[in-house]
Parts: C-alpha cells; sequence; structure tokens
C-alpha cells in the first residue's frame, strides 16, 4: 500500500516519530556540543602552569607485567633510551606469576645493561594489575612515580622528560600522555576514536583535568598517591581513577601534548579488549561519582559530563534504535526513512566509530554485573609494529 506525501508528512506527529527523534538529537548533540564547546573555548587556552624542563626530580617507573615475554624487552631498551638523567630513574617491574619466562626476559636485560637501575619483584600468584602496582609502590623511592604498560611505546626519547616538566608546578598532581595507535588491522575504528578523544582530552585538561588517564604513561606525585592509599583494587581503571582522586583534592590532573604514546592493538579478540576496557571506565565513574560533591567547581562539570557520556548517553542509541524498529513494524513511513539515513551514515568513519564506542560502553555496563575484570585475559599484541609514527 503506497501512502500519499500527506499522509507521510503527517506522521512527524507520530509521538513515537517525536521520541526517536528526541533521543538521536540528545545522544548526538550532547557529545558533539560538549566536544565543540571545548575545542572553540579552551583548546588554545594557555595552560596556567609553570613547566620547567631543567626541573628533574628523582623518578621510579613502574612496568607491570602478566605473559610480556615478546615485548619486555623492546619496552625496557626504549627505557634507556629516555634522554632523562640516568641516576635520577629507578625502574621497577613488578611481575605477576607470568608463565612464558617474561621474569628470566627481565633478568638476561639487566645483566646486560647494569647501568640502569631496575628492581624486579616477582609475585607468587597473579591478582591483577593494580595489586601488583600497590605491591611495587612499597619499593619506590622516586618523588615521581610513573606507570607504564609493556605494550606502550613512547613516542620520542624526550617523552619522559616532557611529561615531568610540568611537576615543576606544585599544582599539578598527575600528568598523562595523549595517544597515537598504531597496529595492522582495524585501524579505522581506534584512528576516528583517537582523533576526538584527544581534543575532548586536552581541553578539559586545560580547562582543570580531565578524568581519562593512560596506562601508556601515567605519572603521579609519590606523596599524592600515598595519601590517597595507593591504587584502587576494586576497580580496573587504576589510571584513571587516581588521577580523578588527585583532581578531586584540588590538583591539576591533565593529559599533555608534549608527551605522546603509542599502543599496541591486539590482532585477536579486539572486540573483547575494548569490551573490558569499557568495562573499567564505567567502574571508575561510578565510584567517582560518590565524591562528586567535593570536586573544586571547574571539575565538578567535568567530572558530571564525563560520567554522563559513559554511564547514560550510550544507552539513548540502542533506545532510540528499537523504537525506531518498532515504528518501522508499526508502518510508520518516515521510521523507515530514517533507519535506512542511518544505515547510509554507516559508510561514514567518525559515525561507525562512535557507534561502535557506544556499543561497547553499553555492553560493558551489562557485563559488569557479573565480572569486573580485576585479572583480565591477555590479549595478544603484535611486536613487529608496522606502522612507526613520527612527530
Ligand atoms: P590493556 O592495555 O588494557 O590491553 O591491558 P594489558 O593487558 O596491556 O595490561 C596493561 C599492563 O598491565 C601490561 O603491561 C600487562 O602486562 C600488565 N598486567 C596485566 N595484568 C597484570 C597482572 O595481573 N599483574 C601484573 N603485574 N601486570 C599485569
Ligand atoms: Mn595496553
Amino acid at each position: 500500500m503506497i501512502k500519499g506525501v500527506s499522509e507521510v508528512l503527517g506522521d512527524i506527529y507520530s509521538p513515537l516519530l517525536l521520541i526517536v527523534l528526541a533521543l538521536i538529537l540528545i545522544h548526538f548533540g550532547f557529545p558533539l556540543t560538549y566536544y565543540y564547546y571545548l575545542k572553540s573555548r579552551w583548546l588554545n587556552k594557555p595552560w596556567g602552569i609553570k613547566r620547567d624542563l631543567s626541573y628533574k626530580p628523582k623518578v621510579s617507573i613502574i612496568i607491570p607485567t602478566y605473559n610480556e615475554v615478546n615485548l619486555i624487552e623492546s619496552k625496557l631498551n626504549d627505557l634507556v633510551r629516555q634522554d632523562y638523567p640516568r641516576d635520577l630513574v629507578e625502574v621497577i617491574v613488578v611481575d605477576s606469576a607470568s608463565t612464558d619466562g617474561t621474569s628470566e626476559k627481565v633478568r638476561e636485560w639487566v645483566r646486560r645493561n647494569p647501568e640502569l637501575k631496575l628492581v624486579l619483584i616477582e609475585e607468587s600468584v597473579r591478582r591483577g594489575k593494580v595489586y601488583a602496582l600497590n605491591n611495587a609502590l612499597r619499593y619506590v623511592s622516586g618523588d615521581i612515580v610513573v606507570i607504564t604498560d609493556a605494550d606502550a611505546i613512547w613516542s620520542s626519547s624526550n617523552t619522559l622528560s616532557n611529561a615531568i616538566s610540568w611537576f615543576n608546578d606544585p599544582i599539578v598532581g598527575a600528568v598523562t600522555c595523549l595517544k597515537v595507535p598504531a597496529n595492522e588491522g582495524l585501524m579505522s575504528v581506534e584512528e576516528g576514536y583517537r582523533e576526538f578523544y584527544n581534543v575532548v582530552r586536552l581541553a578539559e585538561s586545560k580547562k582543570y583535568s580531565t578524568p581519562i588517564f593512560h596506562g601508556e604513561l601515567a605519572v603521579f606525585r609519590r606523596n599524592l598517591l600515598e595519601s590517597i592509599g595507593g591504587f584502587p583494587t576494586d576497580i580496573g581503571a587504576d589510571d584513571s581513577y587516581t588521577a580523578t582522586k588527585i583532581a578531586l583534592m584540588g590538583y591539576r590532573a591533565i593529559a599533555v601534548d608534549n608527551a605522546l604514546c603509542v599502543e599496541r592493538i591486539p590482532r585477536r579478540e579486539y572486540h573483547m579488549w575494548r569490551i573490558r576496557r569499557a568495562q573499567h571506565l564505567i567502574q571508575h565513574f561510578i565510584k567517582a561519582l560518590r565524591y562528586v560533591h567535593k570536586a573544586p567547581k571547574e571539575f565538578r562539570y567535568i567530572l558530571l559530563i564525563e560520567a554522563y557520556l559513559h554511564l547514560i548517553n550510550p544507552w539513548l542509541f540502542p533506545t532510540s534504535l528499537a523504537t525506531l524498529l518498532y515504528g518501522v513494524m508499526k508502518g510508520i513511513t518516515l521510521t523507515v526513512v530514517l533507519l535506512v539515513l542511518g544505515l547510509l551514515l554507516l559508510l561514514y568513519k567518525p559515525f561507525r566509530t562512535w557507534i561502535a564506542t557506544q556499543l561497547y560502553l553499553a555492553i560493558a555496563t551489562v557485563r559488569n554485573l557479573w565480572t569486573k575484570e580485576i585479572a583480565w585475559r591477555k590479549q595478544e599484541k603484535g611486536y613487529g609494529l608496522s606502522i612507526l609514527i613520527s612527530f
């Protein structure tokens, strides 16, 4: 049965269609408005931080490892190439009962590189990264603690120096890198995801602080870590949550554009990897929201908006999709038009990227009901980097 034009236009007044349109408008409009607000108001503002490259405190670098035999050697080699004064650096590798010979590999590396001070802590049971980090904290002697994953690559030899220089200003409590993806395959989603988020991270940091940190390079003042009792053991997002706690205390917790990191992306189990990380972020925001009333004013809105974007906004999309499908079943012509438009938009990369991320977040919320992924399944990451980036 073919409908007349007037009938189709009459659909505009269907309450169902109005609900769908409202949900879609909020779901896309809210984050886009936030993005453009940050970009135009804050991205190009000065930091208001007195950084100094000649500020060289003692630094302790913690590398947590679980079955990283393929990557640990190149990770340590990258550390040696950093231009930070050698005598001001100590490295602590904390290994949680790896079964692939990671700790043997580390010992072998130490024999070949005696000039770098390295402590290897070998846990006899694996309880998870956060437990390992807290264990390592007990051995730390530097004023500044750096956490870096074995699969993380720092983009240049001055990444560490650059990150540390911000701590010259006592207002800075935590620093993280911006992320650049590198790997073969599945690049389209991951790349788009980073473009958008790097602008947000950076602009939030300039405004005050960002509630999302990266395990590739997360730097903290040791006394602040101690005052908050180390890393949380009940959630997975150790870096983001710890940084947020520090921001809540009135210190700046910032992502900086002079420290870039590359993360290796798993070749297999990509979706599971994204879901697990989304689970950790959700756990972090749920826990952090308890303290939002204590947040400095500039940070309160950042935290509330990011919590909304991770906890609630993702659900508007599947809800509008379900409503749309119901409308299609009911024969409302304009819902069919909207659905076709949506499908066509999937050809547009940023749209695809966004949708994928929302679905990971929604699935992660559900998955959090039965598993927190504190000691997660290891995903194999490529160690032959096909793309080497230059900055
Ligand atoms: P992803 O970056 O979210 O994919 O997480 P990874 O699996 O890469 O883990 C981040 C870092 O934590 C890597 O260096 C891992 O080797 C390390 N890691 C993961 N689980 C454990 C653990 O149970 N104990 C220790 N010591 N390190 C761990
Ligand atoms: Mn990683």
